[in-house]
């Protein structure tokens, strides 16, 4: 099914009216920006033609006096003069205490704790990881408004699918820093899928396979109706093409037997070299290392198996965290339909033989790995900025918990079901419980249990001036919408009389990830617990609607009865009243089925005393 388009109001598609919307990858190692020019997506060079920013800022020492910053580039190429300066893999520490930071002991420079909060100190001061990645996304910011002389409009920014609140928080508050107006967050493995085009593919379950330079995440997605649900995400946050580089020089060092302990600029002179060979082995046959330690130069050629067999170790690891990944997610490998390559990483040839051997299928290459995820962000900044032309499909978010309203007994009944792609307008018909009811109290709820009392109250509304009618005989649709940011507005009106009352209401907005989280896994807990409630409630309603029927049927028609079948009526109404007191839904549902059997015979005189009334004085050529 082809999702609701979303087009502004008065947002026509003239060229010049054309809003800067960008994509941006911020990642670990590199991160990007990408818009979507005439048409296309693509990565936005700087002035020397290089798309990728490192993900690196210098502080300087405020004395010398200058700009106090380098970023990028300048920044990668002071960092081993300068390390404890020179702030690298910061998305690290967003939204994260200092003990939260996997490894933070090994970074070259100084992480301490402020207010909850790991912040880096520099000669400059305290750096909050926002004001640094501020520094990355600002430099981001002005590139994308050279190159379309215009200011921004906003940006689509990518999060590891596995981000917190904090940290998601934290990446939207350093784009604030940086001037840009967060158009959505929208999780890496999304992007790169939205990147290939499978939002308008077939419906079904893809991986994303992305191994970048610090971490590797592998993620499960099932695409619905347009839309992505991460299924289950895994990895590694210590693995990524560093540990490659790292392996192939200690294999280079072994091989020429060099064993002593190396200085820092040797190190990272040694690391250099690894890296570029590294890179240079993913498109030729041979090549040589060069490096120099201790005063010695030596060359090492490596081959591509030499490679493979030093690294091998590594490649498993991730083909071990794609099986767990799977097995979380409930879904065998061939259940799979694509797999999509994301990651500098993933241009090692070793890694798409092995990915693609192991899902017994090609997997996606064909966009720049590295580019992939910033050039989806950009797809989806085009089409929320409403630049993209019309038939264009959306890609959407999903509601996270089901939208309800209360019914009799205080169960709820569901109308908008969790993981609905929003925009979306559903309805349900509801009648009136009593005879001649002019009004009807609507309660909008939230939530996946079955009682209103477990569930979220978002709002309350009431529908008057319904025509008096008989219980059961009104029409009443209750009409759900939600539009594109969420915002969720409900109508009821009356079929027959046209009566109609609304309100608005902002759902899950109020509620963090840990609390639907939290709601959702008290959802699976007690279903069965609330599936004998709803049963019980269920129940006491319907025996309640029996007794109340009967009696207005004694009160009308009471003379059909001989004096012994009144008495078993009434003997049948007492015992289902006394059975309202018991917890077990099926001693209420006994009784109420017995009251029904006892009333049969009865019925049918109702009945036949109605016929005959509407027959009296009628010829047969009339009815
Ligand atoms: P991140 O998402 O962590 O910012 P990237 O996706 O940019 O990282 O990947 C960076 C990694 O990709 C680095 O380890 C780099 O060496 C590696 N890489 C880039 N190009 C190649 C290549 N041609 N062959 C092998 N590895 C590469
Ligand atoms: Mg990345």
């Amino acid at each position: 099914m082809a999702l609701l388009q979303i087009s502004e109001p008065g947002q026509s598609l003239d060229p010049h009216q054309r809003r800067v919307a960008v994509g941006i990858d911020l990642g670990t190692t590199h991160s990007l920006v990408a818009a979507v020019r005439h048409g296309v997506a693509e990565c936005l060079p700087a002035g020397d033609g290089r798309v990728i920013l490192p993900s690196v800022v210098r502080y300087l020492d405020p004395a010398l006096g200058g700009s106090g910053r380098q970023i990028g580039f300048d920044a990668l190429a002071a960092q081993v003069q300068d390390p404890a300066n020179t702030v690298s893999s910061v998305k690290r520490l967003m939204g994260r205490s200092r003990d939260q930071v996997v490894d933070v002991d090994k970074l070259a420079y100084t992480v301490v704790e402020q207010d909850g909060m790991a912040v880096v100190e520099t000669v400059a001061g305290r750096k909050t990881p926002m004001e640094v990645s501020a520094e990355i996304l600002a430099t981001l910011r002005f590139r994308a408004e050279d190159s379309f002389d215009d200011e921004l409009y906003g940006a689509v920014i990518t999060v590891p699918a596995y981000f917190d609140d904090a940290q998601r928080q934290a990446t939207k508050d350093a784009a604030q820093l940086a001037g840009i107006n967060v158009l959505r967050l929208i999780n890496e493995p999304t992007a790169a899928a939205i990147a290939y085009g499978l939002d308008n593919g077939s419906e079904g379950v893809y991986a994303i396979y992305d191994l970048g330079g610090g971490t590797f995440d592998i993620s499960i997605l099932r695409l619905t109706r347009g839309v992505f649900e991460v299924m289950a995400t895994g990895g590694d946050s210590a693995l990524g093409g560093d540990d490659y580089d790292q392996a192939l020089a200690a294999w280079v060092l072994a091989q020429q037997g060099v064993n002593a302990l190396l200085n820092a600029s040797e190190r990272a002179a040694v690391h250099a070299e690894a890296r570029r060979l590294k890179e240079a082995l993913s498109s030729s046959g041979s090549e040589t290392f060069r490096a120099s330690v201790a005063g010695q130069t030596f060359e090492q050629s490596v081959t591509p198996s030499d490679f493979e067999a030093c690294t091998a170790a590594l490649t498993a690891r991730t083909m071990t965290a794609v099986r767990k990944v799977l097995r979380d997610a409930g879904i065998t490998k061939d259940e799979v339909k694509g797999v999509v390559m994301v990651g500098g990483s993933t241009r090692m040839p070793v890694v798409r033989r092995t990915v693609g051997e192991f899902f017994g299928q090609e997997p996606l290459t064909n966009l720049n790995p590295d580019e992939v995820v910033a050039l989806g962000a950009a797809i989806q900044a085009n089409a929320l900025a409403g630049n993209s032309k019309d038939g264009d499909l959306l890609l959407l978010d999903v509601i996270p918990l089901s939208l309800g309203i209360e019914t009799m007994g205080g169960l709820v009944e569901r109308i908008v079901p969790r993981n609905s792609s929003i925009p979306t307008a559903l309805a349900q018909d509801f009648t009136t419980y009593q005879d001649g009811q002019t009004a009807l109290a609507l309660h909008v709820v939230q939530g996946e249990r079955d009682l209103v009392a477990d569930c979220r109250s978002l709002a309350r509304f009431e529908l008057r001036g319904i025509p008096p009618m008989v219980a059961g005989a009104a029409r009443i649709r209750v009409t759900f919408t939600v539009d594109a940011d969420g915002l969720l507005s409900v109508s009821a009106k009356e079929q027959g009389s046209g009566v109609e009352a609304r309100v608005d209401v902002k759902p899950a907005y109020g509620l963090s990830d840990e609390q639907i989280a939290a709601m959702l896994q008290d959802s699976f807990a007690t279903a069965q617990q609330d599936m004998q409630a709803r049963a019980l409630v269920e129940a006491r309603v319907d025996a309640d609607r029996m007794i109340a029927a009967t009696r207005t049927a004694l009160a009308a028609d009471a003379d059909l009865l001989e004096a012994d079948e009144r008495l078993n009526i009434d003997t049948l109404i007492e015992s289902l009243s006394q059975s309202l007191g018991s917890t077990e839904a099926a001693t209420i549902e006994a009784a109420t089925t017995a009251l029904a059997k006892g009333t049969e015979a009865f019925a049918a005189m109702r009945m036949n005393r109605g016929i005959q009334k509407a027959l009296a004085g009628k010829k047969l050529e009339e009815v």
